[in-house]
């Protein structure tokens, strides 16, 4: 596994959050992780990037434990998250935004900003405007774009779809999953269990701070407890 979680818990002062938590992403793969809200799918993507603190467990990162590393430091080991609510500069143009995401590795981003535009066609066109005058969906690929400026060796992904209106879910999931295909690996978090299990390898379901089922995306969906709790079926 490319990261590799173990036994992982979390603490709110006297609040578990998140309970003896395992899970793992090889590279190349798309894992989704599911639950409701308040499950602590946001705690378990700060854990991983650092800004909570782990009270137990490992985190593994291509065989390094990182569990006590600096948040700056995992982001130079290529570890990006994708924030919900997506924090851009608003007055910032989607260029300069963009730009920012490669500032920490240096070099010319030049090349990677047009593959960035070659996935968002609508942020080429937009691209000298305030990030802050975007649709949702638009601003959610800035996002995107701009962690990926970075070249991430793994993205947290925080429930991208948040917010958004059904169809530009659709257009937001369609941008992950041609990410996968480059060979991207990535981590999804979502409370829209649907659109993430129906892109995902793998999935875990996460319920008041513990993992309760994993399997692939396509045995999930079709699972008749996630159906229940999840899909409204
Ligand atoms: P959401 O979809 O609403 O973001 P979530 O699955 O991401 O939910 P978390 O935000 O990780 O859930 O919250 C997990 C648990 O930890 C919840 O019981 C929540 O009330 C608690 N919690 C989260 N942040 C804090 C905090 N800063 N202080 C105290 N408790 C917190």
């Amino acid at each position: 596994m490319l990261l590799e979680v173990s036994g992982l818990d979390s603490h709110y002062g006297r609040i578990h959050a998140l309970k003896s938590v395992s899970v793992g992403v090889a590279e190349g793969e798309l894992v989704a992780l599911v639950g409701a809200n308040g499950a602590g799918k946001t705690t378990l993507l700060r854990t991983l990037s650092g800004v909570q603190t782990a009270t137990s467990g490992t985190i593994k990162f291509d065989g390094v434990d990182i569990t006590r590393m600096s948040p700056h430091q995992r982001v130079a080991e290529g570890i990006l998250q994708v924030p919900e609510g997506r924090q851009l500069f608003g007055p910032l143009s989607v260029e300069d935004n963009l730009r920012l995401g490669a500032f920490r590795r240096g070099g010319n981003p030049d090349q990677d900003l047009e593959r960035m535009y070659a996935m968002f066609p609508i942020l080429k066109q937009k691209r000298h405007q305030p990030a802050g005058t975007l649709s949702g969906g638009q601003q959610q690929m800035v996002a995107i774009g701009r962690a990926l400026m970075a070249r991430p060796r793994v993205l947290l992904l925080d429930e991208p779809s948040m917010g958004l209106a059904p169809l530009l879910v659709g257009e937001i999931f369609n941008a992950v999953q041609a990410l996968k295909r480059t060979g991207t690996t990535i981590f999804l978090v979502e409370q829209n269990a649907y659109a993430a299990l129906a892109i995902a390898d793998r999935g875990y379901v996460l319920e008041t701070g513990e993992i309760t089922l994993t399997d692939s995306g396509e045995a999930l969906l079709a699972n008749d407890r996630v159906k229940q709790a999840y899909l409204g079926l």
